[in-house]
């Protein structure tokens, strides 16, 4: 099996290592595809954790989980990444089995050595 971020590499091998911890991502697109198998794994506390501190505060679990869990989520496709910046669609079945595509530039910052999700733009 692949990593749900589309990588070769199990799970395990792969996101898995970002989630727990034992591997800090080196850059914003690895950072990117652990948030989305975040997404599809349902690990909430890590989708919340990597937030950037100066947009934590308008989060809140709950609404990550809603979000997180009322979707299936299908792939996660990289269109471009620079150091801060990420462009990916995401494509989920929202909960009336139609398929979605989330399509976002992420901005993420650096921090004490780790990686951060600050906001995002929708883009069509
Ligand atoms: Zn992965």
């Amino acid at each position: 099996m692949t990593c749900y971020c589309g990588n070769s590499k199990d799970f395990n091998a792969c996101c898995s290592l970002i989630h727990d911890g034992t591997v800090s991502p080196p850059s914003a697109e690895v950072l990117m595809r652990a948030r989305y198998s975040a997404f599809a794994v349902g690990n909430i506390d890590f989708l919340y954790d990597t937030f950037h501190p100066s947009t934590r505060r308008y989060q809140n679990k709950k609404d990550i989980k809603n979000w997180a869990t009322e979707n299936k989520w299908l792939k996660l496709e990289i269109m471009a990444s620079t150091l801060q910046t990420v462009e990916f669609k995401a494509y989920f079945k929202d909960h009336n089995d139609n398929v979605q595509i989330h399509h976002e530039k992420s901005n993420f910052k650096e921090l004490q050595g780790r990686w951060y999700y600050v906001d995002g733009r929708l883009t069509k």
